[in-house]
C-alpha cells in the first residue's frame, strides 16, 4: 500500500513536471480540487475525447452528438432530482475538523476485506508455486472464507442502511467498525448530514429580480430536454443515442485524490433511448461496448472489472461501474446506468409539455426508456497516465522514466531530433518535421545530447523519435528510435509516414473493437 502511495505521488509530480496538470492558481496557493491542463494535458486530454467521440458517433450509426450549455433553467434540477434527493452523507471528525462522505469511509473499510483476502492468496500462490489453484483456494481457505463472511455481513448492513436512507445507522457501522480518521487517528465522529453538491450563482441584476441557477451537476440533463430537438429534426428512430462531451461541476466534499474527484470537471455521456421493456438488454449490450472501447487501448484486460451498485439511484433500474486498477485500489472510471423513463416522464410533468415518441412499427406513442453510459475525462486521464507510467532500470544501472501511453493518445507522435545544430543537420530535420506536421503532433529538439533528448520524450509517452544524422545528407534515410523496446532502425524518409501512421491511428484501435 505505502508503495502505491509512493507510485500516486510520483505520478501527481511527474504530472506537473512535464506539463499535463497544474494545480489551479498555483501562485495564490491552489484552488482546492480544481486542477488545470497544460501543454501536453491537453493533447491527451483532446485525444481521449476524440477517442470517445469517434467511437460513438463514427461506430454507431444511430448515435449523434450535441454540445448543451452549462446554464439551464433551474427548474431542470427539480426534474431531474437533483435540489431535493441528490444529497451525499457527511460526517466530520471532531479532532482534525475534516469532513467525510460517510459512504465512502465504510466502503474503503469493504475493501480492506478484500485486500487481506488478496493478500493470503498472494502468499498462498508463492508457497504453492505452479500447482496452486486459486479458485479453491478462494473456496476452503478458513482465514479467506472468515474475511468473505466478515465483508458480506458490513456489505449488507452497509447496503440496507443507504438504502433504507437511515443516517443514524451509517454512524452507527462507522462505530462499531472502529473506522478512525486518516488524518487524526481518532473515532471522535459528528453525526451523519446530508449535503447539496450543486454550485448555484444569480442570473440577471438584482435589481430586476435575479434568478438562482446552478451550474450543472451533470452534461445528462441537456440531453434529455433535447430529446424531442434532435429526434425531430434528425428524423431518428428508436433505438437511437444522444453524445455529448461537457463540464460538470460537484461541490465534492471528498476532494484528495488528484483529478480523479474534482470540483470543476469533463464529462461524456450518451443517452441511448430504446422501447420500454428492451432497456435491460440493451444494458447488457452497451455494458460490454463499454468495457470493450477501454480494454482496446491495451493496458491490460485485469486492470478493469464491473462493479455492480448495491444501491440503485431513484431514477435506475440497473446500474454498474467499470473500475480501473488506480494506484490507490480498483475505482470507478465509468458509470453505465438504465435510467428507465424517469428523465423524460419528470420533465413532462414539471414542464408540462408531452415528450413522447411515436413508433410506427408498434403504431403508438410513448416516452421511451433510457441507458446511460456516463465517464469522466478526467479520471479516464488518471486511468491512462496511471496504467503508462513505468519507471525502468537500465543497463549500467540507469533508469528511465517512461509513459507508455497508447499512441493513438499520446500527446506528441513524434519526436524530430538533429544529431548535433550544425552541417545542415537542423535544416534536413525542419524539412522532414514540415513534411509531417499536418498529419502528427511533431516535437523538434536540438538541445543537449540525444540520450537527454529521448529520455524527455520517454517522460510525455512519445511513440517515435527519429534522428538526422551526417548519412542522412547522403542516403535520404534517418534512425527511428521506439520508445517502449528503445530498439533502433535505419528507415527511409519516405517511409516514415506510413510507419507512424500504422501505429498512431485511431482506426486501428477501432477496428480492434469491432472485431473482438
Ligand atoms: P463517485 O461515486 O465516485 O462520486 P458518481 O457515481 O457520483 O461517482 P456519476 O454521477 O455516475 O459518478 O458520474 C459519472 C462519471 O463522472 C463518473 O464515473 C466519473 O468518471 C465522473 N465523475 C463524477 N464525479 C467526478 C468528480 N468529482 N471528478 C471527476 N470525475 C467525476
Amino acid at each position: 500500500m505505502a508503495q502505491q502511495e509512493d507510485v500516486f505521488k510520483k505520478l501527481i509530480s511527474h504530472s506537473k513536471e512535464y506539463g499535463f496538470v497544474f494545480p489551479s492558481s498555483e501562485i495564490y496557493d491552489g484552488l482546492g480540487a480544481v486542477y488545470d491542463y497544460g501543454q501536453n494535458g491537453v493533447e491527451l486530454k483532446n485525444n481521449i475525447k476524440k477517442y470517445w467521440w469517434d467511437s460513438m458517433t463514427l461506430l454507431h450509426e444511430n448515435v449523434v452528438g450535441i454540445d448543451s450549455a452549462i446554464f439551464m433553467h433551474p427548474t431542470i434540477w427539480k426534474a431531474s432530482g437533483h435540489v431535493d434527493a441528490f444529497n451525499d452523507p457527511l460526517i466530520d471528525n471532531k479532532d482534525s475538523k475534516k469532513r467525510y462522505r460517510a459512504d465512502v469511509l465504510i466502503e474503503d473499510q469493504i475493501a480492506k476485506y478484500d485486500d487481506k483476502i488478496n493478500k493470503e492468496v498472494e502468499k498462498a500462490a508463492k508457497r504453492f508455486g505452479e500447482t496452486f489453484d486459486e479458485q479453491k483456494f478462494r473456496e476452503t481457505n478458513p482465514r479467506v472464507l472468515e474475511n468473505e463472511a466478515k465483508k458480506e455481513e458490513l456489505h449488507t448492513r452497509f447496503a440496507k442502511a443507504l438504502n433504507d436512507n437511515n443516517l443514524e445507522e451509517l454512524r452507527q457501522i462507522i462505530l462499531d467498525y472502529e473506522i478512525v480518521c486518516p488524518v487524526s487517528g481518532t473515532r471522535n465522529w459528528t453525526e451523519v448530514r446530508q449535503f447539496n453538491l450543486m454550485f448555484s450563482t444569480e442570473m440577471g441584476s438584482t435589481a430586476d429580480g435575479a434568478m438562482k441557477i446552478y451550474l450543472r451537476p451533470e452534461t445528462a440533463q441537456g440531453i434529455f430536454v433535447n430529446f424531442l430537438n434532435v429526434q425531430k429534426s434528425g428524423r431518428m428512430k428508436i433505438p437511437f443515442g444522444i453524445a455529448q462531451i461537457g463540464k460538470a461541476f460537484r461541490n465534492e466534499i471528498v476532494a484528495r485524490q488528484f483529478v480523479f474527484r474534482m470540483r470543476e470537471f469533463e464529462q461524456m455521456e450518451m443517452q441511448f433511448f430504446v422501447r420500454p421493456g428492451e432497456e435491460l438488454q440493451w444494458f447488457e449490450q452497451w455494458k460490454q461496448a463499454r468495457m470493450k472501447w477501454h480494454k482496446a487501448l491495451g493496458l491490460g484486460d485485469k486492470k478493469y472489472r464491473f462493479h455492480d451498485h448495491d444501491k440503485l439511484a431513484h431514477y435506475a433500474n440497473a446500474a454498474t461501474d467499470i473500475e480501473f486498477e488506480m494506484p490507490f485500489g480498483f475505482k470507478e472510471v465509468e458509470g453505465i446506468h438504465s435510467r428507465t423513463d424517469f428523465d423524460l416522464s419528470s420533465h413532462e410533468k414539471y414542464s408540462g409539455k408531452k415528450i413522447q415518441y411515436f413508433d410506427p412499427e408498434l403504431n403508438k406513442s410513448y416516452v421511451p426508456y433510457v441507458i446511460e453510459t456516463s465517464i469522466g475525462v478526467d479520471r479516464m486521464f488518471l486511468s491512462i497516465l496511471a496504467g503508462s507510467y513505468c519507471e525502468e532500470e537500465l543497463e549500467g544501472g540507469e533508469t528511465r522514466v517512461v509513459l507508455k501511453l497508447p499512441p493513438a493518445l499520446a500527446p506528441v507522435k513524434l519526436a524530430v531530433l538533429p544529431l548535433i545544430k550544425k552541417d545542415g543537420l537542423p535544416e534536413k530535420a525542419r524539412e522532414i518535421m514540415d513534411n509531417l506536421k499536418f498529419d502528427f503532433q511533431c516535437q523538434y529538439d536540438e538541445k543537449d545530447s540525444i540520450g537527454k533528448r529521448y529520455r524527455r520524450q520517454d517522460a510525455i509517452g512519445t511513440p517515435y523519435c527519429i534522428t538526422i544524422d551526417h548519412d542522412t545528407l547522403n542516403d535520404n534515410c534517418v534512425t527511428i528510435r521506439y520508445r517502449d523496446t528503445m530498439a533502433q532502425e535505419r528507415v527511409p524518409i519516405a517511409g516514415l509516414e506510413a510507419i507512424v501512421r500504422d501505429k498512431v491511428s485511431l482506426k486501428n484501435v477501432f477496428k480492434k473493437i469491432a472485431e473482438s
